[in-house]
């Protein structure tokens, strides 16, 4: 009898392994947004949440925090080994040095991943009954937005995506410095042969272009999205492209002509650059965050925000039903729900919170309106992963202000500061305060007890986790 009972126990023991194991699951989650968008300070901000400050207090909203199941998060060795390991501890240092001045962490321009293993407790029914605890291994998968603006171009030929990068080169702001580049292309004899120096030179007369307007305009829709940053692709021949006058390219490309040199470039820049990271990657993300500095946009003007507007849109085409049978079988995507986040709202008074949300969700749902989603959940919020300012309200000529108080960047001084209100939905161009808009941005700032705080970063995580973790 004994026997049998401890057979039974055993195989008790086994079968409950065996669920326990069937019960650990896997998200992908990708972070994503233009350089300087915040996914650095995101990704930072969520690990330490998650692994030392993980308690109800720092994440009320957060249902797996709030109803005390959370047991323990980890950072564990990576699946992915050709991905580059995203550096939490120096960005943890920089953030909460134990000495001198916090600084914000040096961004990365490359794909970068951490992998953490979140132990809980299981609410609910079966998994309540024979499994005390359950693991999420969460993968987090940090890949430049410039990268994702490139998808498009799979369906693309050379011809088609010269004609919609072409016209855009004449039209404001990117006019005001597209003069040489335009100048060198019409010196260009498409059809004599190929001549290696000659492309190189207007190649990187294009690449000085693009990122002089990434700096300058903060424009989001420059391709090829790697001549931004190159990495390694620095000079190699499939990065020598540059879009060239539609009516320009006749039906009998010459062979060995310069003409045929570009498409062949651009043909090699889709299957070699941007199909892998389709193929590797972006196929198998399951949750997906967008972060999006709108504010720096309002900084900016009326046609970055509005390039902004365009390019969530061309996003979200992708993962629409209703668009062209090419994405749809391509973007069969896994992804299953997209945060849009309007980062750094902590650059703004705690009561303009809800006008950056209805901004951003008024740029997303401007073109997106008559999309239809299969399956897809789209989300809009206003966040902060890191606050660097703390509300402060003062009282001018009986008038309450509601300011906020912080170190601006490369300043000394510390500030207290009423900063503007930003407009609750996209603004026509003649609708544009006519000074435009100046937000400030403030570096972070210290803490005693080595704890961040956030603007909603718990509503982020529940959104992108909480039914994972029930
Ligand atoms: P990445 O290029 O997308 O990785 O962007 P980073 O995470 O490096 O952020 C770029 C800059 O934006 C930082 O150096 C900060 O100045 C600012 N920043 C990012 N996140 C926040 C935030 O949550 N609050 C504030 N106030 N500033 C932020």
């Amino acid at each position: 009898q004994s026997f049998a009972k401890k057979t039974f126990k055993s195989v008790k023991g086994k079968a409950q392994k065996a669920l326990h194991r069937s019960l650990d699951q896997h998200v992908k989650l990708a972070v994503t947004g233009l350089s300087g968008s915040g996914k650095t300070a995101f990704i930072s901000a969520l690990v330490k949440h998650l692994t030392s400050q993980a308690n109800d207090n720092n994440l009320p909203f957060f249902d797996v925090m709030r109803e005390h199941r959370h047991i323990a998060t980890k950072i564990v060795p990576q699946e992915a080994l050709n991905v580059p390991t995203f550096d939490y501890n120096r960005a943890i240092s920089a953030l909460l040095p134990s000495e001198g001045d916090p600084a914000w962490p040096a961004s990365t321009e490359r794909i970068n991943t951490l992998r953490l293993a979140i132990k809980y407790q299981s609410n609910a029914g079966l998994r309540g009954h024979f499994s005390p605890q359950s693991t999420l291994y969460l993968d987090i998968i940090d890949y430049p937005g410039e990268w994702l603006l490139d998808l498009p171009m799979l369906a693309q030929s050379f011809e088609q995506w010269c004609e919609q990068q072409y016209p855009l080169l004449s039209q404001t702001p990117r006019d005001q410095s597209s003069a040489e580049f335009l100048q060198s292309i019409e010196l260009l004899d498409l059809d004599a042969p190929v001549d290696e120096n000659a492309l190189a030179d207007i190649a990187r007369c294009y690449q000085t272009m693009l990122v002089g307007l990434k700096k300058d305009t903060k424009l989001a829709m420059l391709q090829p999205g790697r001549m931004l940053m190159p990495g390694d692709l620095q000079g190699a021949p499939l990065l020598l492209f540059f879009p060239i006058s539609p009516e320009k390219i006749s039906d009998d490309v010459v062979a060995g002509s310069n003409l045929a040199h570009l498409i062949k470039r651009f043909d090699a820049y889709v299957k070699e650059v941007v199909k892998p990271f389709y193929n590797e990657h972006f196929r198998h993300f399951d949750r997906q965050i967008v972060l999006v500095d709108v504010l720096s946009a309002l900084n900016e003007g009326y046609e970055t925000l509005a390039e902004q507007s365009r390019v969530i849109n061309q996003l979200l085409s992708h993962f629409s039903y209703g668009d062209s049978g090419f994405f749809k079988r391509l973007f069969k995507p896994n992804i299953d729900k997209i945060l849009f986040a309007a980062n750094k709202s902590d650059h703004i008074s705690a009561k303009h919170h809800k006008d950056l949300a209805l901004l951003l969700d008024s740029l997303v749902k401007e073109q997106s309106n008559h999309l239809k989603f299969d399956g897809v959940k789209i989300e809009t919020l206003a966040m902060s992963s890191i606050a660097a300012t703390v509300s402060r309200q003062v009282v001018d000529k009986g008038q309450t202000l509601d300011c906020i108080y912080g170190k601006p960047l490369n300043e000394q001084q510390w500030l207290t500061y009423l900063p503007p209100q930003p407009p609750s939905r996209m603004l026509k161009k003649s609708e544009w305060p006519a000074h435009g808009f100046e937000f400030l941005s403030f570096a972070p700032m210290p803490s005693p007890d080595q704890q961040l705080k956030h603007i909603r970063l718990d509503h982020v995580m529940q959104y992108l986790l909480g039914d994972k973790l029930t």
